[in-house]
């Protein structure tokens, strides 16, 4: 059996697990690239052949993992694509979104050039189209959480609650003959990205509880160096961020991603407003299409919530009264001009797209705002430089300085931490023979690998980079 590492081994985007067994190649997700600096990668061919490819398995909707699909499609993969229905629902949208974002940039960047009299190094045009996207869509097949799901002879998997985001899972994949030549079936394990327990809106990650012997574990290490700030102390933290704020007459600026943490954002908004934690006059803002349509996807796929949110967002009808969902322009540029104490909640979470851009550049020069960022920003995204203090910062080709107040709401990430991490892995009733820890920078990974190897000395643990083969 081969493994090949396509992406995110070594750094956190661009997840791509390929797997060669006898007859039967599978991929576990298809991600993009989202580090600055590195996303040309994303025009690199995913595998050397996309149509030998029999299957891919989506761990979730977030577009590292699934943001090159409708490219792969477009390269001649032509087999199923496997998730759950809130998962391919999600990723659906967040395709199309993508797709649009790149068919604006190609148009702006080429307006830009066209005046400044430069010629880029090649065309620019989108990495895919939302037609691409179409096709991609006509290749999804829904799975259900925890029922055994037989995709080829010899071929089964199980996907299990990853508590990531709605729909996300971790998957177990079941070889037997003729895919594998041993009569003991072998058992793959990719975690996909692990959530943590107690979050608003989503099931607690579940944990692998066969008794059975995995082969290979991947395991995701985005937070493998860290133990993350409790949870229980982010309502405090926004409370005080905003009332601070607004006491100031300045503006929240928040980037959120457009799926989960602003549905997240949402529940916890409501949640404080019925407690009288925050004033129900200060208009909310979410201003992002796509967001706006994940809730609604959310609320159709309302049968994967924790009871908790059920009862929230029952409550939450009544008390929020100045809650505004922008999806056109026209409904977005009237926040550019608007006087006054506000949240504004806007993606792409990163700040690398979408319409937050514009709402940093026109907020970022005013000691009154805040700019609070919720989580994660990938190294090189402009989230991360404007976390790092540089300043000016540029935005849209031109420096920003940096005035507002910016802040970091700790605890509040989707990702397990080191700790959680850990936990998770040691639930695994036997060690895993082999463990291939990626998704994390280098610093992350290391550090989680070798807590795995103290707790299982006698098995073996590798960080691969992207590019590395591994057979077994
Ligand atoms: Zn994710
Ligand atoms: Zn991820």
């Amino acid at each position: 059996m081969e493994f090949q590492f396509c992406g995110a081994a070594g750094n956190v985007t661009g997840s791509k697990h390929y797997v060669v067994c006898n007859n039967y190649q599978f991929l576990v997700d298809c991600g993009m690239v989202q580090e600055r600096g590195k996303a040309d990668e994303n025009w690199n061919p995913v595998v050397e052949n996309p149509s030998q490819v029999d299957a891919v398995f989506l761990t979730h909707a977030h577009l590292d993992h699934c943001g090159l699909l409708p490219k792969f499609v477009a390269d001649g993969f032509h087999g199923y694509i496997y998730g759950t229905p809130a998962t391919l629902e999600l990723t659906k949208l967040i395709l199309l979104d993508s797709a649009h974002i790149q068919e604006e940039d190609a148009i702006y960047k080429q307006k830009r050039h066209a005046k400044e009299g430069r010629v880029p190094p090649r065309p620019v045009r989108p990495l895919y189209r939302q037609s691409d996207v179409e096709r991609a869509v006509r290749l999804f097949y829904p799975i259900q959480y925890s029922k055994p799901k037989k995709v080829a002879p010899g071929v089964e998997v199980i996907f299990r609650e990853a508590g990531h985001i709605l729909g996300s899972a971790f998957i177990e994949v079941i070889l037997t003959k003729p895919e594998v030549d041993q009569d003991e079936p072998r058992r793959l394990l990719f975690s996909g990205d692990l959530g943590r327990a107690n979050r608003p809106i989503l099931r607690d990650p579940e944990y692998y509880r066969e008794p059975n012997e995995i082969s290979n574990l991947y395991i995701e290490s985005t937070y493998g160096d860290r133990i993350s700030a409790p949870i229980d102390t982010v309502d405090d933290q926004i409370v005080e961020i905003v009332n601070r704020t607004v006491e100031r007459g300045g503006k929240v600026i928040m980037p959120v991603f457009a799926v989960e943490r602003a549905q997240e954002m949402l529940a916890r908004f409501a949640k404080m407003i019925v407690a009288g934690r925050i004033s129900a006059e200060t208009p909310i803002y979410l201003d992002s299409p796509m967001a706006v349509e994940a809730t609604q996807i959310f609320y159709r796929q309302r049968d994967c919530f924790d009871e908790e949110t059920i009862e929230t967002s029952r409550k939450a009808k009544d008390a929020i009264t100045n809650l505004h969902l922008f999806k056109t322009q026209q409904e977005s540029r009237t926040l550019n001009e608007m006087k006054g104490p506000a949240i504004i909640m806007s993606s792409a979470g990163m700040c690398n797209a979408g319409r937050i851009k514009h709402h940093l550049a026109n907020h970022i020069g005013n000691p009154k705002n805040t700019v609070a960022f919720l989580g994660y920003q990938a190294e090189g995204t402009l989230g991360r430089l404007i976390l790092n203090g540089v300043n000016p910062v540029r935005i849209h080709g031109q420096p920003r300085q940096v005035r507002a107040e910016i802040v970091v709401v700790k605890g509040i990430s989707g990702h397990a931490d080191q700790a959680e991490l850990l936990q998770w892995y040691s639930a695994i009733p036997r060690r895993p023979k082999t463990t291939f820890v990626v998704h994390g920078e280098p610093k992350a990974a290391n550090a989680l690998a070798e807590k795995i190897r103290e707790i299982a000395p006698e098995t073996s643990v590798v960080t691969p980079a992207t590019g590395d083969v591994y057979k077994d």
